[in-house]
């Protein structure tokens, strides 16, 4: 069986783009935690992963520690791939795809599919 090619070469894809940004709202289309919908706390480039308030929650058993005395579990948010995340737009509060658009002045910004409206202030 041939082995998986490593997925981190270093090349810039320009597919894999990201299309989510910090503090967006998004909606889960896919995994455990499917139509859920929450705010993006942290993009992890590297990773091609968002960090999604209260999304995709795992349970960590903690050892007691100087802030933490008794130590036990506790919950935090683990990073999902970009392509199980869909951008909610705020016009039309929608999951949506979203295009890019250079404005006259150079600027970029992002566009919703479906109402055509600038999601980017
Ligand atoms: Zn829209």
């Amino acid at each position: 069986m041939l082995r998986k090619i490593k997925e981190t070469t270093g090349k810039k894809d320009s597919h894999q783009r990201c299309h989510i940004r910090k503090g967006d709202m998004v909606k889960v289309i896919a995994g455990k935690d499917k139509g859920k919908s929450g705010r993006v706390l942290r993009i992890i480039l590297k990773k091609d992963r968002a960090l999604v308030e209260k999304v995709n929650m795992i349970k960590r058993h903690t050892k007691p520690n100087q802030t933490n005395r008794q130590g036990g579990i506790i919950e935090k948010e683990a990073p999902l791939h970009w392509s199980n995340l869909m951008l909610e737009c705020p016009k039309c509060v929608k999951p949506t795809r979203i295009q890019m658009q250079i404005l006259e002045d150079n600027k970029k910004v992002r566009v919703c599919k479906k109402c055509n409206e600038i999601i980017d202030a």
